[in-house]
This record gives C-alpha cells, structure tokens and sequence, in this order.
C-alpha cells in the first residue's frame, strides 16, 4: 500500500527530494504522499526512502489504500516505463534502481 503523512509533519523539506517517483509534495499546511504515485519505493531501493529520512517518523502505511508487493512492482513498472516481473522469492530484496531498457 502506499504510504500517508501524519498531521505530525513538520515540513522539514528533507522526504520529498528522496522520493524516487515525485509522490510528495507540499500540501496546504503539510507535506502530502499522491497515492497513486507511491510504490513504497518497491523497485527503486529495499526500504521506503521518506521513512529513513523522516526525523519524526511521521509517516506510516496508508490503510485505506491496500496493495500488494505484486500490486507496487505493477505499478513501479507502470511509472517507469520498466518491465519486471514480481518474484515472490526476492520481494523483500527488490532490484535496486532499475532503469528502463
Ligand atoms: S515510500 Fe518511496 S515512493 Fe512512497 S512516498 Fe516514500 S519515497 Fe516516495
Ligand atoms: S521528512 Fe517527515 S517531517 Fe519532514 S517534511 Fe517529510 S513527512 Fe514532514
């Protein structure tokens, strides 16, 4: 599922440039994750980028928006341009910055 920022936030600015797929922005009083946009950075690193940067842990997973691995490797395919294939054996070892062919 994607991830949410919780009204926690303290804009510090420091999530949005580690974001692989532009998923956060400023919203109107905190920074905000575009769901369709987040793929839990499935694809592009082993962890969630905006998690390990985030100085308050304010951002958690987005119950009311539940996808699978399978779901995000979809959708990581879907924005890149890419063409891999979920492996169920390495799902919680993704490809790491993958690049279209
Ligand atoms: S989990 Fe990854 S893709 Fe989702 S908002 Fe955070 S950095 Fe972006
Ligand atoms: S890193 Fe955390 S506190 Fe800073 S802007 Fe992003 S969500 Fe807000």
């Amino acid at each position: 599922m994607s991830l949410i920022i919780t009204d926690e936030c303290i804009n510090c600015d420091v999530c949005e440039p580690v974001c692989p797929n532009n998923a956060i922005f400023q919203g109107v009083s905190i920074y905000e994750i575009r769901h369709e946009n987040c793929t839990e950075c499935v694809g592009h690193f082993k962890e969630a980028q905006c998690v390990a940067v985030c100085p308050v842990n304010c951002i958690i997973k987005d119950v009311s928006h539940p996808e699978t691995e399978e779901a995000l490797m979809e959708k990581f395919n879907q924005l890149t341009g890419c063409k891999v294939d979920y492996d169920a054996e390495s799902a919680s070892n993704p490809p790491l910055l993958l690049l279209p062919d």
